[in-house]
């Protein structure tokens, strides 16, 4: 699309958060702050799609003349994408700017701005923080110019949000993985009658069933399969995944070429391109996770780092839709509930 705006040059911005989950905070440096309203109408259009995530502040007249758009050379904020939601948090800024801050405890003068991030969005190859300054708008006008290209800044994003939605992400994987394991011959009861001591699950699932999208929203976790799903079949789903999460295991993050991921990952890689956007070096990665020894994924969000970790994921429900022009079926399994036992907190998705 070309613009009758002069963009500035997009720059890079390295998604930490690609490569390690675990940082809440950061330092990195200011590569360009913009007024929302001055972008390009399609940048700013990245923020529109959908904001159900993120505060009703957002969307409000009274501040959205005051959103700007912080462009980082680092970030640990979650892009919102691949069916998780944006991250959260704020930046502050890091470098003393004069000498006199060291000294002065209740300096008024020169407390620091706060920028609160409110929705992230990539631009590739940028990745674009929105947010608004504390204070008021004639604070709010001195705070953005204080956040000016090459200041260092502390990044430090909303914890329980992020946990929550990695949970919510993890448990799609799971939950994908159970299903996906209902469609392969049990190695164990192979022929007629009952027996079972086995706790291997039937094939009650169709051996073609594709996975399809995922959204791993608070209140919309769920997984589209293509292909047929009955309900009876929520039972072995849920011990499928039951079984799955019991033997917490270990949740990494791979970097490998396109043929690589294809061997990985199986027919959910296939068409997947390796992103240079990914991880910054420019190796044009598929960036995988994988749950050990039972399945990877391309992926670009964040995970929790061994199953247990999700806490009991509760298969809510099947719901069945006709796809739009085909014949076929969408089984999508939705609404997980996840428990965190140790906390006695339950989630319900
Ligand atoms: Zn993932």
């Amino acid at each position: 699309m070309a613009s009758s705006q002069a963009p500035p040059p997009p720059s890079r911005t390295i998604a930490l958060y690609q490569k390690d989950g675990t940082l809440h905070t950061h330092n990195t440096t200011i590569s360009s702050i913009s007024p929302l309203s001055t972008l390009a109408p399609e940048t700013q259009a990245l923020f529109k799609k959908s904001d159900k995530d993120a505060d009703d502040n957002n969307n409000n007249n009274n501040t959205r003349e005051y959103l700007v758009v912080v462009v980082s050379a680092e970030t640990i904020f979650h892009a919102q994408g691949g069916g998780q939601p944006t991250d959260t948090g704020i930046m502050t800024i890091s470098s003393p700017e004069n000498e006199n801050e060291n000294e002065n405890e209740n300096a008024q003068v020169t407390e620091k701005p706060v920028f609160y991030v409110q929705s992230v969005r990539a631009s590739p190859p940028s990745i674009l923080h929105l947010g608004i300054f504390k204070g008021s708008p004639s604070s709010s006008s001195s705070s953005s110019s204080r956040f000016t290209p090459g200041v260092h800044v502390t990044q430090t994003i909303d914890v329980g949000p992020r946990l929550l939605h990695s949970r919510l992400h993890t448990a799609g994987h799971a939950l994908s993985i159970a299903v996906m394991s209902l469609t392969q011959p049990s190695s164990s009861s192979s022929s007629s009658s009952s027996s079972s001591s086995s706790s291997k699950p039937a094939v009650v699932l169709p051996s073609d069933l594709k996975e399809g999208k995922a959204s791993h929203f608070p209140s919309a976790a769920s997984i589209e399969f293509h292909g047929l799903i009955p309900g009876t079949a929520k039972q072995a789903i849920q011990e499928a995944v039951d079984a799955l999460i019991a033997r917490d295991l270990a949740i990494s993050i791979h970097f490998v070429d396109e043929a690589e991921a294809l061997r990985r990952c199986g027919p959910v890689a296939e068409g997947v391109k390796g992103d240079v956007n990914a991880e910054g070096e420019g190796k044009g990665d598929v960036r995988l996770v994988e749950i050990e020894g039972a399945g990877a994924y391309p992926c670009g969000g964040t995970h929790v780092r061994t199953l247990k970790d999700v806490g009991r994921v509760v298969v809510k429900g099947i719901k069945r839709q006709k796809g739009v022009s085909k014949s076929h079926m969408f089984g999508i399994v939705r609404g997980l509930t996840l428990s965190m036992i140790e906390q006695g907190e339950t989630y319900n998705a």
